[in-house]
């Protein structure tokens, strides 16, 4: 490093560091103190702005599903960032799942190039927020401001995330206006429903293709001193057991699919739980609890439902023939996700050697693989610095429990040189009274622009690109 900063000060090989080539050496490295300063003063003083822009967004309430007022987002933000000097594209995902004239899964782009080529790094935010639910104790989209804090739905997950982001780029822009390369801000649709109209989309189209993107921070709420590196796999799947109709008071004449399905519930108890908390992972999965294999049964169906909803009456008495179970596997780096059908085709499996008349089908409704970004990568290193440098810690390394849209940029952009990084307490995602902490938003946007300065700068930029 010492050697790139002496290179960038004009120094030729001429000698070993003489005096002449010390000096400038100082000086180069003062100066990139000074800017840093600057930066992290420019941003501070955004403090009413940034909690502005954090309310503003909250007040757009982008929720999921059904998906809606994600054009008002986007419009909100492209108007922000076209003031600030981005060329601002808006993109609606028409041919995409869920995406339709009543509710459009819209997307907005934004890039800046600096006065050089050089590496581009994205910040890439989701735009929706999950229903409000109940237990609220304010007004979800009002955007309370209190106590250092923001309440609202989506103020940690993660328009606080975006806000920042939003505030580190302009500032940096504003510090280092000769900075080499591209900086890119996407306001993405549906994180909360799979991602399909949002960074799926945008990758399937190149948006996060290796040649286009070096880097890419997503700001989700992970805590200001962590990096998430990616997150466990997910095998989604419907279980459907089949039976046998007769009327209620007969019950011998049927086959109950409903007692069917109770015996591969019982199986999964016997067998495959049990199994599932002995396999660990080395992923550093955050909470502990998540470092082993999961499997969540989301969801049970049995008999006919009641068709009518306002009807109030009796069912009737039948024997049911079908009975459905959705079942939610998380799954670990060492695993394959072969091995993991395989589990519960076996359970299935064995229920039907005990039970003669047993039949089922399986669905698989969707599997993601388990995504990790190395600690070596350089968009990894960068903010591994920042957050030493602005919060005087060494930074936590974790995987997520769950997946977010890291997913769609490894497997369908390619890119590995992805990490999840924003301010918020993961914990209060989806939660009542959501907030995001104002000194956080700050600090985690010093640690952006930090990280900004170390692959943008044109003298401190690595020759070395990220495959
Ligand atoms: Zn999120």
């Amino acid at each position: 490093m010492l050697v790139e900063r002496i290179k960038a000060t004009g120094w030729n090989g001429c000698c070993p560091i003489c005096d002449p080539c010390y000096t400038s050496v100082m000086t180069f490295e003062n100066s990139q103190l000074t800017r840093l300063e600057t930066l992290f003063e420019r941003i501070d003083a955004k403090r009413d702005d940034i909690v502005d822009l954090t309310r503003e967004l909250v007040r757009i309430p982008t929720l999921n599903p059904p998906g809606i007022h994600y054009l008002d987002a986007c419009e909100f933000v492209r108007k922000r960032l076209a003031n600030a000097g981005f060329q601002c594209t808006l993109l609606r995902a028409e041919d995409a799942i869920a995406d339709s004239d009543r509710y459009p899964r819209w997307n907005l782009l934004a890039r800046k190039d600096g006065s050089s080529p050089g590496d581009c790094v994205h910040f890439n935010s989701h735009i929706d927020v999950v229903q409000v639910g109940e237990g609220w104790s304010l007004d979800p989209f009002e955007g309370i401001s209190r106590d250092g804090r923001i309440y609202g739905r989506g103020t940690c997950d993660m328009k606080g995330g975006l806000a920042a982001s939003i505030v580190a780029a302009e500032c940096f822009v504003q510090t280092y206006a000769d900075f080499a390369g591209a900086i890119e801000i996407s306001a993405t649709a549906d994180e909360e429903s799979g991602g399909y109209g949002g960074v799926a989309w945008l990758a399937e189209r190149g948006h996060f293709s290796p040649d286009r993107v070096q880097h890419v921070i997503i700001p989700e709420p992970l805590n200001k001193n962590r990096i998430c590196l990616g997150h466990r796999g997910v095998w989604w799947a419907e279980i459907e057991t089949r039976g046998k109709m007769a009327h209620g008071s007969m019950p011998f004449l049927g086959d109950c699919a409903i007692r069917h399905m109770g015996a591969v519930i019982a199986e999964l108890e016997e067998s495959l739980f049990p199994m599932l908390a002995t396999k660990r992972t080395n992923m550093p999965v955050v909470p502990e609890g998540a470092r082993q294999s999961t499997l969540n049964l989301n969801a049970i169906h049995g008999g006919e439902p009641v068709q009518e909803e306002d009807f109030t009456g009796f069912p009737a008495s039948c024997v049911p023939d079908r009975c459905r179970m959705v079942l939610d596997r998380r799954f670990l780096a060492e695993e394959s996700l072969d091995e993991v059908k395989s589990e519960v085709i076996d359970v299935l499996r064995r229920v039907g050697q005990r039970r003669p008349s047993f039949e089922f089908d399986i669905n698989e409704l969707y599997s993601v693989l388990p995504s990790m970004t190395g600690k070596s990568a350089p968009v990894v290193q960068a903010v591994d610095r920042g957050i030493r440098r602005v919060l005087g810690v060494r930074p936590e390394y974790v995987v997520s429990p769950g997946t977010y849209d890291q997913k769609h940029i490894d497997r369908i952009g390619r890119m590995k040189n992805c990490i999840a990084y924003g301010p918020g307490v993961l914990d209060l995602a989806h939660q009542p009274d959501e907030w995001i902490g104002i000194d956080d938003m700050l600090d985690s946007a010093k640690v952006m622009g930090h990280a900004l300065a170390d692959l943008l700068s044109c003298s401190t930029q690595s020759a070395e690109r990220p495959t």
